[in-house]
């Protein structure tokens, strides 16, 4: 067997309600995959985001999955991942990365995670266990600084992307007040949404307050 037929892949997983996915997400995955030399990076949809549970209403999950399908359909390396839908409940991300530790089981695993979301990540759930397995991949992100502080248990990789100043709670206050979206969604998940008649309602943000 030839030397780089036997060397790991290198997965990358990026976990996010994506509701809906934007171009900062996609940036920001490529742009990691070539950073941290990725085979491949898994965007994955959480089923119940266990920090969102509670502040807002959270779009059906397979609504949002297929938003990053239609999103990275053709993209190289990039792929749409159901495996928290798929078992269903609260996601967690360790339990994601044990899975795909399963079905990767030849690989090294990195997990993407934005600097904002890299700052309470050593209160996820089963934090020691994550750390053990996983290289933490940060990228910058506009609003937060990139000096994460992260204790000695994380593998750390700083990845440097373009600064997209823009989020998911974003784009659902402009898709309700009818701003435009052009070249900050694919134009695919413009369509989706429209034909899907996402975020039209003000189903309470945060902000708000509301459930
Ligand atoms: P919301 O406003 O609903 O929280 P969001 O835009 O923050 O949405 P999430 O699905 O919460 O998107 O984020 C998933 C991951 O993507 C997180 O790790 C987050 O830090 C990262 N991320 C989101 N937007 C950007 C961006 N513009 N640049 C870099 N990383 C981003
Ligand atoms: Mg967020």
């Amino acid at each position: 067997m030839k030397p780089e037929q036997s060397a790991p892949s290198r997965i990358g997983i990026f976990g996010g309600t994506f509701d809906p996915v934007h171009v900062g997400h996609l940036v920001a995955a490529v742009n990691a995959k070539q950073g941290a030399k990725l085979d491949k990076v898994l965007l994955v949809v959480a089923n119940i985001p266990w920090q969102k549970e509670h502040t807002r209403v959270v779009s059906p999950a397979h609504l949002r999955y297929s938003l990053v399908q239609a999103a990275v359909a053709g993209v190289e390396g990039l792929e749409a991942c159901d495996i928290e839908i798929r078992r269903g409940g609260q996601s967690f991300t360790i339990d994601t990365v044990l899975d795909t530790a399963r079905d990767y089981p030849n690989s090294e695993l990195f997990l993407i995670v934005g600097a904002d979301a890299a700052m309470g990540i050593s209160s996820w759930e089963r934090s020691d266990k994550l750390a053990e397995l996983v290289t933490l991949v940060v990228v910058n992100r506009p609003g937060t600084a990139m000096e994460v502080d992260l204790d000695q248990r994380w593998h750390t990789l700083l990845v440097e992307v373009p600064a997209i100043d823009i989020s998911s709670t974003d784009i659902r206050a402009r898709v309700k007040d009818g701003r435009p979206l052009d070249y900050i969604l694919t134009r695919e998940t413009i369509e989706f949404i429209r034909a899907a008649g996402l975020y039209r309602e003000d189903v309470g943000d945060g902000s708000r307050g509301k459930k």
